[in-house]
């Protein structure tokens, strides 16, 4: 018996034998079309960015590249929290801008809050990361249309206490100290920095961006340099 169903099994050839094993051509191609589909969809694996992300414990999912308007937006995520702080909601934003704030969110804005304020914030609420257009006052492009730049409005502690930008920037209390020196920290990471002093545009927040300059505006400028 065993050497007459060797004999079949090796006899049979093509769709026979498929036929025979239970494989019909039809259901061959099926399972190949399906196979070669998931290939097709399979993630690509994350890059050092992304891998840098999981590791600071940021809520992210991935952002295909896309361009719309004249703007396009490459290698972005859309965060939902950096470490202990959620954002008010996701927002999305490149990669490289993610990284910093991660990196602002944990090694300055928590410990700022602990020491000043006695509580970690628990919420950052922004005012917006991506919109295609150019830059307040100027003719080239802004770093929000390419969801490289962040505005931030309001810092709230998990006691619900609230830091706004618009109401503490200019004051001499804990809350001002906060802001300041999370402003300050900043400078050092983003490419810009803006703030309140800036200019009238933003009276009501930080902006950070990650574009190719060096700028930190948070204090007045000196009208005799200006
Ligand atoms: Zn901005």
């Amino acid at each position: 018996m065993a050497l007459r169903a060797k004999t079949e099994t090796n006899g049979m050839q093509g769709p026979k034998a498929l036929a025979g094993s239970g494989w019909s051509p039809v259901w061959f191609s099926v399972v190949l079309v399906l196979l070669l589909a998931a290939c097709a969809a399979a993630p690509p694996p994350p890059g050092p960015c992304r891998a840098e992300l999981a590791r600071y414990d940021v809520a992210f999912e991935p952002v295909p590249d896309f361009s719309s308007g004249g703007c396009s937006v490459r290698d972005a995520v859309k965060v939902s929290r950096f470490g202990q702080a959620k954002l008010s909601t996701p927002a999305m934003m490149t990669c490289e801008l993610a990284l910093k704030l991660s990196e602002w969110e944990a090694t300055m804005v928590q410990p700022a809050a602990k020491r000043i304020l006695g509580s970690p914030v628990a919420v950052i609420h922004h005012y917006g990361t991506y919109a295609c257009r150019r830059a307040t006052g100027g003719s080239r492009m802004s770093e929000h249309a390419k969801a490289n730049a962040i505005d931030i409005g309001v810092f709230e502690t998990d006691r619900h206490e609230k830091v706004s930008v618009t109401l503490h920037w200019k004051g001499r209390d804990k809350k001002a100290e906060f802001l300041k020196t999370i402003g300050q920290g900043a400078c050092t990471l983003f490419g810009g920095v803006l703030g309140p002093d800036s200019d009238r545009n933003h009276y009501d927040h930080f902006h950070f961006d990650m574009g190719p300059y060096d700028f930190c505006r948070l204090n007045p400028v000196d009208p005799r340099v200006r």
